[in-house]
Order: C-alpha cells, then structure tokens, then sequence
C-alpha cells in the first residue's frame, strides 16, 4: 500500500528547544482553561453562537480582504465556501441544539427497576482547534461554532501561512469572544508549545505528518482528537455519462481556490478511450469558466506562497511538454499557477502524493475494476467521485471502495449537506464533524442512573452467592429448556 507522507508540512526546526518559553502561549490556554463553566445553559452556548455569527456578518469586509490577500479569494468564493457557508452551519446548529442538548431518557430494563437512566450531553472542557490555511475562516470558526454549542471554552490556532486571515480573526475573536476563546497566533514553535500543555479534545485539520506529532503530543495526556486531512481523491469517468456536463463540474471542483482544496478531484480515473474524448471537454470547461486567459479572470485564486508553489511547478516541471493538456503557465510573483490538465500513468511523479494545486492528472485504467483495484491499494481517500450513469458500476463503486465520503456527479457538495458527516477514514482522517457531528464531537455522552434506595432490590445479587447461584442455575436451566422446547418445535 502506498502511503502519503506529505511533504506538505512546514520544516520542524531541528534546534528548538522544546521547553523554550512562550509566556503568551501558556497565558492563552490558562485563559481558556479558567472561563470554563461546567453547566453553562444552553442561553449563554446560544448567545455565543449568535456572536459568532455577528462576528461573520459585521466583519464580511475585512475577512473578505484578507482572504484576498492570502489566496487571491474573490469575494463570490468567500462567501460561498467560507463566510456564509459557516454561517449557515452556525444557523442550522442553533436551530438544533436544544434538541441536542436535551438529556435523552433511557429505559431500565426490569432487573434495575425500580429506577431512571438517562443521557446527559457534558461539554469536554477547553479544547484546541488548529487549522490549516486553504479555507483559514470557515475551518477555523466551523469546528470553534460546535465546540461552543457544545459549552466549551476554545483555544484557536489559525494557520500562519494565511497570515491576513490569521491576524484578522485573533483581532475578531477577542472582540467577540474573549470571555471563551482564546486566539494563539504563530508557527511550529508557538504550536510546539501549544502542545504540550494539557486539552480535553484536539480538533486537527491539515496533513498526515502533523497530524502525527499532534497525535504524539496528545497521547501524553490521553487527549482525544479529530484530525481531518486529506490526500488523493480519486474521480472516476466513464462514457455512459455527459462528458461536457461532467466536464465543467469537475473542473469546478478542481479549480476552486486554485486547487487547494482537501476534497477536490486530485485525478481522473478512466478507460483511455473515455480519457481521450474526456480532454477537449475539459479544456473547453476551464475556458467556459476562467475565460482564455485565467490569469485575468477575476474568479481565479492564487497559491497561498511562493514556497507551495515552487513544490507545483516541481511536480509540473517532471511532465513532458507533449503530455500537457492545457495550462501549465506559472508566474511565481503573482503566485499565479494556470489551471492544468495533464496525462499521466498511474504510478507517474504526480501520483505519488496529495497534489493540493490547480493540476489535474488523467490516468488511464484498463476498466471501473481496475479503477477500484487502484483506489483499494492506496489509502483510504478522504473524497472519492463517481461520474456514471451505469448502474452496476456506480454499485462497484459504493460497494468495494472505502473513503471518507463518496458522491455522485458532483464533487465537494457532501460537505454542503448539513446531515452529512464530514471527516475522513483510515490515512485521510479520524471522526468527523458538521451539524450534530460536531456537537457530539465536542460532548461527552455521559451515563446517569437513578435508583432509589427502598425497596432495596440490589439484595439479589449482594453476597453471600449461595441462594443466587441456586437462582442462576435454576435461571440457566429454564433457559435451556426453553431452547430444547423451541429445537423440538422447530423439528
Ligand atoms: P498548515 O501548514 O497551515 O498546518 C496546519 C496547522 O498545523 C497550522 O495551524 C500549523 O501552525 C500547524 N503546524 C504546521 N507544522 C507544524 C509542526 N511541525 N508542529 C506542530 N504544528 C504544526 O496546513 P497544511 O497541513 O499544509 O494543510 C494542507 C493539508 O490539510 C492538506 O493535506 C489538505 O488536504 C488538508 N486539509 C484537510 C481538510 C479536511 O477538512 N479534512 C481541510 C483542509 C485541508
């Protein structure tokens, strides 16, 4: 099995020490840790999240700028994908949580009676919630609107790379939020110290390799986490479908934010044939959607750094000219990368890892079999498409593949439907979160039983054993005739 390592992370700086001191850092987290109220009522968690909201609504512009900034955002996909897709996530949680929040009463089996049980929805305490920088506002906020339905006080550590968004939402969040939140801005050494400190529950988005040392730094404590990372999310064609239709959704899917998307298509699958007739459509798609000249389109992002792109152009400048399908132009000062459509064969430099940029790789598979074969000896996808309109392969598909989601003629919308979980399995993540996912995430489901004390009906199974071990036998041996009486009937 070929795993992805990514070379995505940022380099450890190999002399720090770890014990360096960050009084900030520290004062941050006993911040957080001191405003935890244990039983907040569900009216202060639901005045929280309508702060949270006022926070989007009141400060669309500045966030929108510093989206701009960092990825070259345009405002339509701002707000389509991280202002008003948290918001909207925020409004459906709201809308819920009473329900959520409610305890669920339990019924006692007849040996306990008399008594109640019931489940109670705790919160986990102070919890840390990192994210990455392709979507620095709505993974931010997405994760921190559960964990406050949920009652707990939050540690955020925005990425540094979207350095706009970051200082942006440090500066909000304290205005806000600063009686539950707590913002730590920084890189791996403020993060390295980040932790070490005791949380209830780390919620990591990014890579496989940090993931890991979160995943390290958590055991110490016995912190649970959700991590969300990514990987290679295969897309599968074939001829039974619109190929113009699926085309232009896939190119969508594809080139949103430059490419730097965790569930984006990272290639298409399919028969050399499908491949073939599959090309000019796409071309006309990316033309259909960034005009002739995407470095002028206004709805076309930029890569988030100099340093992500230089790894790009690497991966590009390992394929022969002749198997470009279109795009391949960079212009490093503008951070500017064209969307791209090359060929490549399954075990080509492009597939070896998640390719978090605006390429696109067609590679070429004997049949759907053999697609699904490819998929099952790579980790588990954290997306996977399927673009048919056969049955039985659609079936193939669902059925003999495992990935964090799958969805059907079209990418990235499972994460748009709020009864749907969103994490990924295996390599590509652990847990999941979105709508009730994300309350329950961040609660503890905590067992409460009530029995009174008279009649004390404990004294059947309170020592000494003799009489119950009478009773038990006497129990075990009706059973058994019970089950001699049911073989007889049966026979
Ligand atoms: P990143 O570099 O911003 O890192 C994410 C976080 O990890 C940041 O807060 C950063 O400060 C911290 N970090 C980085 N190096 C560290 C280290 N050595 N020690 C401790 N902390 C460290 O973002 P990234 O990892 O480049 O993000 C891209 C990856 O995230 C891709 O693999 C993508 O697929 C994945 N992703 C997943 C999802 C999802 O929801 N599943 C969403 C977006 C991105």
């Amino acid at each position: 099995m070929t795993s992805t390592h990514s070379t995505l992370a940022a380099p450890a700086p190999e002399d720090l020490p770890v014990t360096e001191d960050f009084p900030a850092v520290d004062a941050a987290v006993a911040r957080a840790r001191a405003a935890f109220v244990p039983d907040l009522d569900l009216e202060a968690r639901l005045d929280r999240l309508h702060r949270l909201e006022d926070l989007l609504r009141e400060n669309r512009a500045a966030l929108e700028d510093a989206l701009a900034a960092d990825l070259g955002k345009p405002p339509a996909e701002a707000w389509l994908t991280e202002i008003g897709f948290t918001l909207e996530e925020i409004a459906g949680i709201r809308k819920e949580l009473g329900r959520w929040a409610a305890p669920v009463r339990i019924p006692v089996p007849l040996s306990l009676a008399p008594a109640r049980s019931r489940i109670e929805h705790q919160p986990l305490g102070t919890v840390l919630v990192m994210a990455p920088w392709n979507y620095p506002v709505q993974l931010v906020l997405s994760p921190l609107a559960g964990a406050l339905a949920a009652g707990n006080t939050v540690v955020v550590k925005p990425s540094e790379v979207s350095a706009s968004v970051s200082a942006v939402l440090a500066e909000l969040l304290e205005r806000y939020l600063g009686d539950c939140v707590s913002v730590v801005e920084g890189g791996v050494p403020e993060t390295t110290r980040l932790l070490e400190h005791r949380f209830d529950h780390v919620f990591y988005t990014g890579n496989g390799t940090v993931a890991r040392i979160v995943m390290a730094a958590a055991a110490e404590h016995l912190t649970p986490v959700t991590l969300e990372l990514g990987g290679k999310s295969p897309t599968w064609v074939d001829g039974s479908t619109d190929l113009r239709a699926a085309a232009r959704r896939i190119v969508w899917g594809k080139f949103l934010n430059a490419g730097q998307t965790c569930v984006a298509p990272d290639h298409v699958l399919g028969t050399p044939e499908t491949l073939a007739a599959l090309e000019p459509e796409l071309v006309r798609a990316v033309a259909e959607l960034y005009g002739e000249d995407p470095r002028r389109s206004d709805s076309y992002g930029r890569i988030v750094t100099e340093r992500h792109l230089e790894r790009l152009t690497g991966l590009l400048a390992q394929i022969p000219a002749g198997d470009v399908v279109c795009g391949g132009r960079a212009e490093p000062g503008e951070r500017y990368l064209a969307p791209t459509v090359v060929r490549s064969a399954p075990d080509g430099p492009l597939m070896a890892e998640e390719i978090f940029g605006p390429i696109l790789p067609l590679v070429p598979v004997r049949s759907a079999e053999h697609a699904v074969e490819l998929i099952r000896s790579r980790d588990k996808p954290l997306a996977l498409y399927v673009f048919s309109e056969d049955k039985t392969v659609k079936e193939l598909f669902r059925r003999r593949t495992s990935s964090g989601g799958l969805a059907f003629n079209a990418p990235l919308l499972q994460l748009s439907s709020p009864g749907l979980p969103f994490g990924g399995v295996g390599e590509s993540g652990t847990g999941a979160y979105h709508g009730k996912f994300s309350f329950t995430t961040f609660s503890h489901a905590r067992a409460v039983l009530d029995k009174p004390l008279a009649p004390d009906t404990l004294r059947l199974v309170y020592p000494p054993y003799r009489g119950l071990r009478t009773r038990l036998a006497a129990a075990a041996l009706g059973r058994r005739r019970t089950r001699r009486r049911h073989a007889v009937t049966e026979i």
